[in-house]
């Protein structure tokens, strides 16, 4: 893979916001393009192959990890994989832009270490755990067990949020999306 373009990683826990913040940070003025992953989960309803994902099979996937073909991939949930492929690093770096990567916590742990001077990890951190869990209920597609199993794993995420160079609070989203852009248009300029 060619080394220029530079890399913008956000990673969150489940239910702190880090979707719209990416959303908006793409559709503002820097010259950056969103990372589309691979996956083995099911396509949700209204998802589309090869925008929000790439959708394989389990065994597909498997098959690219053995072939070598991603940058990371981690098993996010059982049985459901997600990895960043080296090529779509190099389709953005080509198209003279800068990548933005919406991942799990140790897939972005994992791509700072491999990029440490061209990449910047953004840790968006939800204001506290209660309201963390006010928004997952807000949602209204969660169960009480899997909110209990979120939260969970959003404990142990924060626990990695001092490993990323940056921790934005995600309290009111205007402002949290200021700071991210601020943030990325510091790094890349
Ligand atoms: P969802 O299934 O809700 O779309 O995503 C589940 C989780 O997988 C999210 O935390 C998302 O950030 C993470 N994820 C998506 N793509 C990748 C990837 O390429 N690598 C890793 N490590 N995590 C990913």
């Amino acid at each position: 893979m060619e080394h220029n373009g530079k890399l913008i990683i956000i990673s969150a826990p489940s239910g702190a916001g880090k979707t719209s913040i990416v959303k908006s940070i793409l559709s503002s003025d820097l010259p950056l393009d969103f990372s589309i992953s691979a996956c083995s989960r099911p396509k949700r309803e209204g998802e589309i192959d090869g925008k929000d994902y790439y959708f394989l099979d389990l065994n597909d996937f498997k098959k690219m990890i053995q072939d070598e073909l991603f940058v990371e991939w981690e098993e996010v949930y059982e049985n459901n994989f997600y990895g960043t492929l080296k090529s779509e690093v190099s389709r953005i770096w080509k198209n003279a832009k800068d990548v933005v990567f919406d991942i799990d916590v140790k897939g972005g742990i994992n791509i700072k270490k491999q990029f440490p001077e061209q990449s910047l990890s953004i840790f968006i951190m939800p204001p506290s755990i209660q309201e963390l869990e006010n928004r997952l209920r807000k949602r209204g597609t969660e169960t009480d067990e899997t909110i209990q199993k979120r939260i969970s794993k959003a404990n142990y995420e924060i626990s990695f949020s001092s490993q990323f160079d940056k921790i934005i609070v995600n309290d009111v989203l205007e402002d949290a999306i200021e700071e991210t852009y601020n943030t990325i248009k510091n790094f890349i300029k």
